[in-house]
């Protein structure tokens, strides 16, 4: 038998730190079930301890409404 644990989106910290925004190639910090971006935003859900690093997945920041809109994609725009 195998026991999951139930709450807490646990990452390993030294995950944590060669996880980034796939946009901006920033950092990203733990909020909650949450990756969120340190530069645009964004919030990269954690599902089942795994981080979803997909911009199709993540959510908008607050008062954003594309992605076209956020830090990340207009650094990402210009070579
Ligand atoms: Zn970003």
């Amino acid at each position: 038998m195998s026991e999951k644990p139930e709450t807490s989106a646990a990452i390993d910290p030294d995950l944590l730190e060669i996880l980034a925004c796939p946009l901006g190639k920033t950092p990203v910090k733990l909020e909650g079930d949450y990756l969120v971006c340190t530069q645009c935003g964004l919030r990269y859900p954690i599902r089942d301890g795994i981080p979803v690093m997909l911009i199709d997945e993540a959510e908008l920041p607050a008062g954003v409404s594309s992605i076209e809109e956020t830090i990340c994609w207009k650094q990402s725009e210009t070579p």
